[in-house]
């Protein structure tokens, strides 16, 4: 037979895929269908779950004393599976068994373990997985027969290659091979074989290198001319940014082999970017399935590109590149400098990935995947390149890449995402020649929010249904789903909520029962001693008493707050309220000392102006820790770029005008920024905060700020309050001496606030599909101003199924006003009430009556 369509399809299982009873149950399905179809099937697969990195552990630590405990382990495994499948395992792998002890004994009485015996090693799991799946299959489907893939992926001697990646990573051709598809054809119509593994010229066992399988299923499709391959994982396809991390992440339905090499060489896990080529050579489509979820279609690569697809397909991220910035004046007029240096890479074995020239300097990026070595040699490196030119290293920094076609001409989209490199440098920008990969490499810190804000302005704003399927939260059902139950309290109080609509245009709603609970999250930390409520957040009346009652003091941004707290509650300890003017008129703070407030100045002008308003009183400094944080931009309240706090650059000269004035200081407060999810930032703040005190002296009270981060959508974490807890008691140890305050909004009333609202009308603009809704940015402005990303859900139809793409926009004559971009929404009609969630804090107080359309009024449920 020549290289002609064989009727063959090869299908590759992971270990997660074949380490279970219902998987294999699964896999028999698929296996008979393909039957079914007409097609005979070449079953590739990997493993058992966890065996690799066992026998892995044993060739890194041979002398280690216990390896025979980790044999019987590896042995454990396939018997308990075994009984699973009922199947006697240890009937049939008994001369495996036996095999893989000598060879382990072998490396603990010698001590140590070569490239052979690794390979031997490494490849017992392999051969013992598929033996046992095999027999399976017999039992199931009466027609499996086991071959040894050492047979028949027999690797190639590479050029320039050591021995070790000769045994370790070793790599077979790829032509058709008439041997390999006679052999295949007698012993089919299925047939059962190794991922992984292979031999060398000498008939040796050698292997493929981690995630080896994918490329030995590619390396037999290729072998045997098969019409598919099928990549079985425990993914449901390949995703425009790693979904683990931004859970919207979008199902790629279709990609050319070029951008799926791409995707998977740019640090996309599903599928081994060395898999690759050998099926593009032959044009073998590859489909890339979940076992879990056989009935989803996946992704398919294929040679068919077609031109209304998306251009930037997805965002993939490489963590913890090294950049070497290369720095002379005269570079460009010594001929040979680039030469030179490479040279002293190549002297070191170092590879380079992305290049990025000036005039004066040139920056190289080693992709740490490749040059493991780096840490070894890098002292001498340096001091060897430093010949041609001033040499830096930069680490904690990773690439993004935005992958794709064309990209040049979507880059005017990437604007906004940038924004926070106004404070945080892009290292270098590369455009690859092909067009299919542009890349930034920034601080390691930033690139989850970069990732997020380039995914939604290029992946989901482009709502290309053809390229994009339903997001990774739907396909794992978890879209809306909270983790903590508590968290869509609406759920339970729907038909409350949609009674009260009934009659009512649209509405704020806050539920009392969240905001205790949130509360008591704040007052269960141990160290701090005093919880204000900033009331920025929500003013609502019954809101505020609700937080006089649990007895939070009050943080108040302007007077106006101040004499709403007193207008409540005149009896109010004033010494229980901190005001936080920033860049206030001279009279609110004459007034907040009239007052008998706590006043905080956050500048040093007022007491380098007026001073007698503070002269022999107590107030609190409100200093910048030269860091902020937060959700976005514009609510980071700390570094240069923020206006608020005190530099810590002029405490010398605050020292001075506090000891001129006889001014008292009570205490230090610091408030970096909003929306914050690092459990650690209110210890490192109280860290700067004490190292100011011990300076100033006589502090008695820390004000640790607000910004308590909270789950704003499906896609969030929430923040971790017991490694907050955790952190504030290690520093409350360390200096018992202080009082710890706390002063959150968003954290204890977001959650517990819900804006309704009615379907206005419905519009369609080809792919796009518009819900109109009541009330917009007028009622609330967090997605227009901050481009924030909140739940929202047509509580009419809560349990319809979500089978369209919507955008969610309001009636307010702005491009902007819109609530929700790219929804899985169902289908709306005029009437419905949606729900937008997560609205308690930083909705009411800041909307508007702009296009004169009154926001939304407020109903409190107690
Ligand atoms: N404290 C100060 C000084 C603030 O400026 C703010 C918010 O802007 C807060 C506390 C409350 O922040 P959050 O609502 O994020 O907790």
């Amino acid at each position: 037979m020549s290289e002609e369509r064989s009727g063959w399809v090869v299908l590759k299982f992971g270990g997660t895929s074949v380490s279970t009873l219902e998987n294999w149950q699964k896999i028999v399905s698929v296996v008979r269908k393909r039957r079914e179809e007409g097609f005979k099937v070449c079953l590739v697969h990997s493993a058992l779950s966890g065996v690799s990195n066992i026998l892995q552990d044993i060739v890194e630590q041979p002398d280690e004393n216990d390896l025979m405990q980790k044999v019987e382990q590896v042995k454990q495994k396939h018997i308990d599976l075994g009984k699973t499948l009922g199947i006697d395992t240890v009937d049939l792998l008994a001369n495996d068994f036996e095999e893989l002890g000598h060879i382990v004994k072998g490396i603990e009485l010698i001590g140590e373990a070569g490239y052979r015996v690794h390979a031997r090693l490494l490849a017992m799991g392999e051969l013992m997985a598929t033996k046992l799946g095999t027999a399976y299959l017999q039992k199931e489907l009466d027609e499996a027969l086991w071959l040894d893939a050492r047979n028949y992926i027999k690797t190639i001697i590479r050029k320039n290659t050591t021995e070790r990646s000769q045994i370790i990573s070793a790599v077979s051709t790829t032509d058709y091979d008439q041997n390999t598809a006679d052999a295949l054809d007698k012993a089919g119509p299925v047939i059962v074989t190794q991922g992984f593994i292979g031999s060398d010229s000498e008939d040796k066992t050698v292997v493929l290198g981690r995630g080896g399988s994918d490329v030995s299923a590619a390396y037999f499709a290729a072998k045997i001319g098969a019409e598919r391959l099928e990549i079985w994982t425990d993914v449901p396809g390949m995703f425009s940014v790693n979904p683990h991390a931004v859970p919207s992440a979008r199902l790629l339905n279709h990609l050319s082999y070029e951008e799926a090499q791409e995707i998977a060489t740019n640090g996309a896990h599903v599928l081994h970017p060395r898999s690759i080529m050998p099926a593009r050579k032959h044009q073998i489509p590859i489909h890339v399935r979940c076992t879990q979820k056989p009935e989803l279609s996946g992704t398919v690569i294929s040679a068919e590109a077609s031109e209304d697809e998306a251009l930037v397909k997805a965002i993939a991220v490489r963590s913890d590149v090294i950049l070497v910035s290369m720095e002379s004046l005269g570079m460009w007029q010594e001929v040979g400098f680039l030469a030179d240096a490479f040279d002293v890479f190549k002297h070191f074995g170092l590879s380079i990935d992305l290049v990025s020239t000036s005039q004066s300097n040139v920056t190289v990026s080693l992709d740490p995947g490749l040059n493991d070595h780096f840490q070894d040699i890098r002292d001498e490196f340096v001091e060897d390149l430093r010949r041609y030119c001033a040499v830096e290293v930069i680490e904690d920094v990773s690439a993004v890449s935005l992958l794709g076609r064309r990209i040049r001409t979507i880059l005017h989209q990437l604007g906004s995402a940038f924004e926070a490199f106004q404070e945080h440098q892009v290292y270098l920008v590369s455009q690859a020649a092909n067009d299919l990969n542009f890349t930034f490499v920034v601080e390691s810190e930033q690139v989850d929010r970069l990732v997020r804000k380039l995914h939604e302005q290029v992946i989901l704003q482009s709502g290309n249904q053809k390229s994009f399927g339903p997001t990774w939260s739907q396909l794992m059902n978890e879209e809306s789903e909270s983790k903590d139950d508590g968290e869509a309290w609406w759920k339970d109080k729907r038909g409350e909520l949609l009674t009260l609509m009934e009659g009512n245009g649209s509405m704020y709603i806050y539920d009392t029962d969240t905001v205790k609970r949130y509360a008591e999250l704040i007052q269960n930390i141990d160290a701090v001693s005093f919880g204000l409520y900033a009331m920025k957040a929500n003013a609502n009346t019954d809101i505020l008493k609700t937080f006089h009652e649990l007895g939070f003091g009050f943080e108040c941004v302007s007077i106006g707050e101040v004499e709403k707290v007193f207008e409540l509650f005149p009896d109010f300890d004033p010494q229980k309220i901190l005001f936080t003017p920033n860049f206030a008129p001279k009279s609110e703070y004459e007034k907040g000392m009239e007052l008998g407030v706590n006043v905080t100045l956050d500048n040093i002008y007022p007491l380098q102006k007026w001073p007698k308003i503070f002269k022999d009183k107590e107030v609190f400094l409100r200093i910048d820790p030269g860091h902020g944080g937060g959700h976005h931009e514009h609510v980071k309240t700390g570094g240069v770029q923020s206006k608020f706090g005190i530099p810590r650059f002029e405490i010398p000269e605050l020292k001075e005008l506090i000891a001129t004035h006889n001014i008292q200081v009570k205490g230090l407060h610091a408030h970096i920024g909003s929306g914050i999810k690092d459990p650690q930032s209110w210890k490192d703040v109280a860290v700067i905060l004490h190292n100011v005190a011990e300076d100033l002296g006589g502090v008695d009270i820390l004000d640790l700020g607000g910004g308590f981060g909270i789950r704003e959508n499906e896609t969030q974490a929430g923040l971790d309050m017991k490694s907050v807890n955790e952190s504030l008691n290690q520093f409350k140890e360390a200096h018992p001496q202080y009082d710890l305050w706390v002063e959150p909004g968003r954290f204890l009333v977001a959650t517990a606030g819900v804006l309704l609202s009615k379907v206005t009308q419905l519009k369609g603009k080809g792919e796009m599909q518009y819900v109109g809704i009541e009330t917009g940015m007028n009622s609330f402005i967090r997605p227009a101003l901050y481009g924030a990303r909140h739940t929202i859900v047509n509580l009419s139809k809560l349990d319809h199924p979500a089978n369209q793409t919507v955008n969610i926009v309001g009636p307010i004559c702005e491009s902007g006003d819109k609530l929700g971009i790219d929804r899985l929404f169902p289908s709306s009609e005029e009437g419905d009430v949606i729900l937008v969630a997560n609205t308690g804090a930083y909705g009411k107080v800041m909307s508007s009556n702009y296009n004169l359309r009154a926001p939304a009024e407020e109903y409190v449920l107690n």
